[in-house]
């Protein structure tokens, strides 16, 4: 049994983030988010999709106690 191996030759674009500052790379030609930068704006929409599910929730009960008396 032979083994083959493979090394890929990854061309990298070091790019420069204006929000945080932190410098990264992806591979040349793809367009991308900083990742720490993505990971922020995820875990925000993620607290604003858990606000509107209390919202939803609380307005949910508020109108299924209007609706008994
Ligand atoms: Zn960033």
């Amino acid at each position: 049994m032979n083994d083959l191996e493979i090394t890929p030759k990854v061309l990298l674009e070091v790019i420069r983030c204006w929000e945080c500052g932190r410098w990264w790379a992806l591979e040349k030609g793809i367009a991308g988010t900083c990742p720490s930068c993505a990971e922020r704006k995820i875990k925000a929409a993620n607290g604003r999709a858990d606000a509107a599910e209390r919202s939803a929730r609380a307005s949910r009960g508020a109108a299924t106690r209007a609706r008994q008396r």
